[in-house]
């Protein structure tokens, strides 16, 4: 029976929320000595990170237009390949990383005046794009239907199975001894409101007031996890006791997606295929990925016919023989999404020992190993993962949660909330 963990043993840090967010700030944490607990209602990885497509997209996924984007997705990916090589050793299971490259496809002239002007905006930040004719690229995909009229060879962006990933995860962690309690999390403590008898102001002004602290949490069975520092890392999901100043606004951006097979192995396609806002990516072993919608549709994770028709439909345009493949899975998450659409990965605004990994949207596979080392290095201290963060500081400058704080008297937050339908990740008349 596993051991019930209680207030009497604390944990340096206590980890909420065991997806591609929690799971390698856990495991980051834990391999530079820290004793680390990990907390969530589900099985680990169960919820969006198990739905995720896995592509490690800075260029298509991002926002190659916008340097902010860029440099927090382009930051992620290149921790891809030692996080990879680093988790095969810790836990033994290999982590492929399907690095063919991607397509960018033209099914029309618009789009195929969309994929010029997104060359253009790749070229201005020196990205390695190529533009292919359609013959050329019909000999690297010959899957590809001839009604094809333009495209982009994306060489930089790779994939990678996030379910994989999610289980080297947890055996790296297993080697650590680190538990994970299968609880829901009721509410966050916090202790140590103000404990002068000044007034809030002249403590304020005495320097005399102190923070907040996060000290564990309550969990729906009545036990209590108590931590020297506490990481909420629940997707599009809130934990109740948060204060105020120290909350992001996160929604949840549903996304459907289906898995097909092919019987008789893998062949079909080698590279990831970008089109409209579609994609197919193949695993590798028969399966193909193809995705995905957006949708505003607050917490409903419903797989829908039209959803599946129009991807199909979609798909089916692009590469005929998708239509002859089986249905492996039918899936839909919900992508934890920030007004600006940056993850919110750093301290708490206002509370002590509380830190954030969440707001990841579309990009949570991809920053995977960019999480763990920013917060582990903030957590840990700078220096003890011994690989620097590439542009750490300005990396950590935008994701820090800081940006969202709202003032005690004020109820408006840095950053204002999202507009109600979500940005796309490639402007719409620019993505192929
Ligand atoms: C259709 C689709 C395709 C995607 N494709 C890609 C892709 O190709 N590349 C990419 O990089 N990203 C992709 N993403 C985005 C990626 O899946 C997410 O950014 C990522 O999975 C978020 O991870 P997370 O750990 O924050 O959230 P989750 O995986 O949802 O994990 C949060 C965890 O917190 C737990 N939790 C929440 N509240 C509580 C509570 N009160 N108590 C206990 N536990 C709690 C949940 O049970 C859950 O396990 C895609 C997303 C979707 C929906």
């Amino acid at each position: 029976m596993p051991a019930r963990p209680s207030t009497d043993r604390p944990t340096d840090v206590l980890v909420v929320g065991a997806g591609l967010a929690g799971l390698p700030v856990a495991w980051e944490l834990a391999r530079r000595g820290a004793s680390v607990r990990v907390v969530d209602r589900g099985a680990p990885g169960g919820a969006t990170s198990r739905v995720a497509a896995g592509m490690l997209a800075p260029v298509t996924e991002t926002e190659p237009d916008d340097p902010g984007h860029l440099a927090v997705g382009r930051a992620g990916l290149e921790r891809w390949p030692a996080f990879a090589a680093a988790l095969h050793a810790a836990s033994g299971i290999e982590v492929p990383l399907h690095a063919a490259g991607t397509l960018a496809l033209a099914r029309d002239r618009d789009e195929a005046e969309a994929l010029g002007r997104f060359a253009d905006v790749c070229a201005r930040f020196a990205l390695p794009v190529e533009r292919l004719l359609p013959s050329a690229v019909r000999r690297l995909e010959p899957a590809l239907a001839p009604t094809l009229r333009g495209a982009l060879a994306i060489p930089g962006d790779a994939a990678v199975d996030p379910r994989v990933v999610v289980r080297a995860l947890t055996g790296a962690l297993a080697g650590h001894g680190v538990e994970v309690v299968r609880a829901g999390v009721e509410r966050l403590l916090v202790d140590g409101r103000g404990t002068s008898r000044a007034s809030p102001a002249d403590e304020q002004r005495a320097g005399a007031r102190r923070a907040p602290r996060a000290t564990g949490v309550a969990l729906d069975d009545g036990r209590v996890l108590r931590a020297g520092a506490v990481v909420l890392a629940t997707g599009a999901w809130s934990v109740d006791g948060v204060p105020d100043t120290a909350r992001v606004p996160v929604r949840p951006v549903k996304g459907q997606l289906l898995v097909l097979r092919d019987p008789s192995g893998p062949g079909l396609l080698e590279r990831v295929l970008r089109f409209g806002t579609g994609y197919v990516v193949p695993r590798g072993d028969g399966r193909y990925v193809l995705g995905a919608t957006t949708e505003e549709r607050g917490f409903d994770l419903a797989t829908t016919a039209w959803a599946l028709h129009d991807l199909l439909r979609d798909g089916y345009e692009l590469v005929p023989g998708l239509l002859d493949l089986e249905v492996e899975e039918t899936l839909a998450g919900l992508r934890p999404t920030t007004p600006d659409a940056l993850p919110a990965i750093g301290p708490a605004a206002g509370v002590d020992a509380l830190w954030w990994a969440t707001g990841h949207h579309r990009n949570g596979v991809l920053l995977a190993p960019l999480t763990g080392a920013v917060l582990a290095e903030q957590i840990a201290g700078a220096g003890s993962s011994g690989e620097p963060i590439l542009d750490g500081a300005r990396v950590a400058g935008l994701v820090a949660p800081a940006r969202f704080a709202v003032a005690p008297d004020d109820p408006t937050p840095a950053v204002p909330p999202a507009p109600p339908t979500p940005r796309p990740t490639v402007p719409e008349d620019a993505r192929a």
